[in-house]
């Protein structure tokens, strides 16, 4: 989003001089701006930076990033901000307020020049060494140029200039669109009237009620104005003309509404249908009514007050991390859905840029009235203004009011934003990973999403809960009454609604059967994990928390494989400190039991994003900052992180694991971070150095990353969604992204046989714990597997079946064959040869049942 150009010119001289921030919706437009301002410097130094556009071709602005640039450009000479429209404007007021160190903002100027005329002369004069303010009344004079020759004004539209401030310009439109002016046309009307420069009033002239600001939507929907009401659209200022025309113009196209959004209003989309039909992601039966997740109340008094300042810019970065957050959404439902069903996120982005609203929140904080209780009374306020009105469309839009400001409490609070509505089996559009980890075990008994993937963070941590879950089912059972009864088979992907007592008996026997085998195989979890053929592989656990470590160490893990350390850095409103992160790995070393712990540097980014580590959004997350690039740009949590490994390290046996790694050089530098948070008493002695292998690339190139490693683990979770182009979080390909497809076993192959001899090959991937993918990993020469606690036991004794020597040549077989099922059809033939049984492996279910 943020980019410096300031490449011509030395630092130290720019420095000297004003800087400029070119802060517009397009990316292309300020790029080109500058270029053109770069035309009239004739090669003299000046740093401009540009904070435009959500991508290289996405329209939109953000905080966060006009903040960071106002940040690079910043110098003793100051900072001059030019602007284009509307929410830019907002956006680099956020920004301001952003900062941390108030002495910046005391050296910045928020022009309200036009952009390419204020830049141009602003860069000149600010190249020329002039001073902040004179930079900036350059910059606001730079239309009187253009003013002066083109002098005579356009017949019948603009007013004199002499009476532009005071003279309205009046239309009137009657509403046509079937629901009236409900929240997404009124947010299409809010934005466009916010993008010209004009103060903009609306008054239902049927009911009387107003005037309200245009450019509020949290006003304009107060206005009442249903299907037939005559609204009034009154101007002044500069582009008062264009308003009320622009206004007109679009009342006429119903506000752009689409034809199936004016007969039926759809409920907020989700960006990723599916397609595949129910998927297997966390074995176990449950049955039970259908519940639902709904939002968990905030106490404010539970989140006392601090300084006012320092509250009213919590609720700031709180907006800004949640609009990140929305515009990403927006994104990808554009490019999945289309741009109609992306426009609803529109009406919920208005309300996060509302001035009416924020400034009522402002006015709320006081000594005593923190940012939260601030927060709740005005979201309380505008739903209560929405609910009361008449028309009962317009009164269920009370919900994306609701939806937004929950959003935002959850920022503020760090409370995961939805409980379950009672004891039952969980029906759910997905979960975020927070939302699983928060599950209350007492309550949910089973989960159907409609979205999700067997490999998605939430069902890794499902499945480490013992939680059975069916995922990828579909919308239609997000339209399942709560109450109705629903069995789900989380093994093999199987739904029933309202099932047979006979059909339950006959679940309830098959579960009985299971949990006897289960109890044969816990009572050999202790043990080691022996082929056959002699060959001893290692089972360890994968974790998220000491908890999980405490079940690891019950279920007999040899050590901890995976250690998740992004799930203490999650759900909270800052960063652990060293102590408290040097606590959390002690206590987890202590849970295992002198057990080696493999520690993996914090992954956010992708579907974890951190709300205290600002990123501007990415429309491609899971190919964006993610892993060790984030960890490598932050250097400072980075080596905190390292510093509190290391520290564990003194004690327990520990490795350190980095996770994303495509490049030898990532490996280099993430070395040269440790070193320096080991300190002076030097890296502990017995501290493990590791990459995860999850990218093709540095599974091809595994030779020039194992100098650098004293082992390797295999993340089959990303390896499989970088190596077959399937998001593991999208249902719709979720079929496709299976680790036992020929090319991804075809990377481990390599990566086995560059490191036989040379370093151990783990992997920790949900692979590891898939029965048919056992033989195949311990074949290729893995030799440690890790997985989730419960899942321990059961690995255990596949692997105490197997014959290493015959596993070599399945799985030579297995990388010749054209793909994954063909792979799983021929474990299974073996496994029935061997066994006498063959059991069904399929992972997929049949859809959801009746009766
Ligand atoms: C993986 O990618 O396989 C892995 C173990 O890491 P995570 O699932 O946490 O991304
Ligand atoms: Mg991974």
């Amino acid at each position: 989003m943020t980019e410096s150009t300031s490449a011509n010119a030395p630092a130290t001289d720019a420095e000297r001089r004003v800087g400029l921030i070119v802060v517009s919706h397009s990316r292309a437009l300020a790029l080109a701006a500058v270029t053109l301002a770069g035309e009239m410097l004739h090669g003299r130094p000046l740093t401009i930076e540009v904070a435009a556009g959500l991508d290289d071709t996405t329209f939109g602005t953000d905080a966060v990033s006009i903040m960071q640039a106002i940040e690079r450009a910043d110098s003793p000479a100051g900072v001059v901000v030019l602007m284009d429209l509307g929410s830019a404007v907002l956006s680099a007021e956020l920004a301001l307020d952003l900062l941390q160190d108030s002495s910046i903002r005391d050296r910045v100027t928020l022009s309200p020049a036009p952009l390419v005329e204020g830049l141009i002369v602003a860069a000149v004069a600010a190249a020329g060494g002039a001073s902040r303010e004179e930079v900036a009344a350059e910059a606001r004079n730079a239309v009187m140029g253009k003013a002066a020759h083109l002098s005579t004004p356009e017949p019948g539209v603009a007013p004199e200039p002499e009476d532009q401030a005071q003279a309205a310009i009046v239309g009137v439109f009657p509403v046509a669109n079937p629901h009236g002016l409900h929240a997404r046309p009124a947010a299409r009307l809010v934005s466009e009237v916010r993008a010209l420069d004009a103060s903009v009033q609306l008054r239902n002239l049927t009911t009387g009620a107003g005037p309200v600001p245009a450019a509020s939507l949290s006003r304009v929907a107060t206005l009442t104005a249903l299907h037939g009401h005559e609204v009034e659209v009154r101007a002044t200022g500069p582009q008062a003309q264009e308003a009320v025309e622009h206004v007109l113009a679009l009342a006429k196209r119903r506000f752009d509404e689409p034809p199936e959004q004016v007969s039926a209003p759809p409920a907020p989309p989700r960006p990723t249908p599916s397609r595949s039909g129910p998927l297997a992601a966390s074995p176990g039966i449950a049955v039970g009514p259908v519940r639902r997740l709904a939002a968990e109340p905030v106490d404010p008094a539970l989140h006392p007050a601090g300084e006012p300042a320092q509250e009213w810019r919590r609720v700031l970065a709180s907006v800004a991390a949640v609009r990140r957050e929305i515009e990403h959404v927006r994104v990808l439902t554009e490019r999945e859905l289309g741009p109609d069903q992306a426009s609803i996120f529109d009406a919920h982005l208005s309300l996060l840029t509302d001035t009416e609203l924020l400034g009522d929140v402002k006015a709320r904080i006081r000594p005593g009235t923190g940012a939260v209780a601030a927060w709740a009374g005005s979201l309380a306020e505008v739903e209560r203004q929405w609910a009361e009105l008449p028309d009962p469309y317009l009164r269920e839009r009370a919900a994306d009011v609701r939806a937004v400001g929950e959003q935002v409490l959850q920022a503020l609070t760090g409370q995961p934003a939805r409980r379950m509505t009672g004891e039952g089996v969980l029906v759910a559009s997905d979960l975020t990973p927070a939302e699983t980890a928060g599950l209350d075990l007492a309550l949910v008994t089973g989960v159907v999403l409609a979205q999700g993937s067997p490999t998605s963070h939430a069902a890794i941590l499902a499945r480490a809960r013992d939680i059975p879950v069916v995922v990828a089912a579909g919308p239609e059972v997000l339209g399942i009454p709560e109450g109705r009864t629903i069995l789900l088979d989380g093994a093999t992907g199987a739904l029933h609604l309202d099932p047979a007592p006979e059909l339950i008996e006959e679940y309830q026997r098959r579960a009985a059967e299971a949990a006897e085998q289960r109890v044969r195989q816990v009572a050999l979890a202790d043990h080691p994990a022996v082929s056959r053929d002699g060959t001893r592989i290692l089972v360890a656990a994968n974790l998220g928390s000491v908890s999980d470590a405490r079940a690891a160490l019950a279920a007999g893990a040899d050590g901890a494989g995976l250690v998740r350390t992004e799930f203490l850095f999650l759900d909270r409103t800052a960063a652990p400190d060293i102590n408290e992160q040097q606590d959390q790995y002690d206590s987890i070393a202590e849970a295992m039991e002198g057990r080696r712990i493999t520690l993996r540097t914090l992954d956010v980014g992708g579907d974890k994003p951190l709300p205290y580590l600002p990123m501007p959004p990415e429309a491609n997350p899971f190919l964006g900052q993610r892993g060790i690039r984030l960890s490598l740009r932050n250097r400072d949590l980075l080596r905190d992180q390292m510093a509190a490994i290391c520290h564990t390290a003194r004690h327990s046996p520990t490795s350190i694991m980095l996770p994303m790694v495509s490049t030898p050089d990532e490996l280099i530098e993430a070395r040269q971070v440790l070193v320096e948070a080991a300190g002076s008493s030097g890296l502990p002695a017995g501290l493990h150095i590791g990459t995860m292998i999850e990218v093709p690339s540095a599974a091809l190139k595994i030779e020039a990353l194992l100098p650098y490693v004293d082992f390797v683990s295999i993340g089959t979770n990303d390896l499989t969604q970088y190596t077959l182009a399937a998001e593991r979080g999208n249902g719709a390909v979720a079929a496709l992204s299976d680790a036992l497809d020929p090319g991804v076993l075809r990377l481990i192959d390599h990566v086995c046989r560059a490191a036989s001899g040379r370093v151990d090959v783990a992997v920790c991937g949900e692979a590891a714990s898939d029965e048919l993918a056992i033989p195949i990993l311990v074949g290729l020469g893995v030799r440690e597997l890790s997985v989730s606690p419960p899942a321990v036991a059961r690995v255990k004794a596949a692997i105490r079946q197997l014959d290493v020597e015959h596993c070599a040549s399945l799985a030579g077989q297995a990388l010749t064959l054209p793909g994954a099922t063909d792979v799983r059809k021929l474990v299974l033939a073996t496994m029935a040869e061997t066994q006498g049984d063959a059991e069904s492996g399929t992972r997929t279910g049949s859809g959801v049942a009746t009766g």
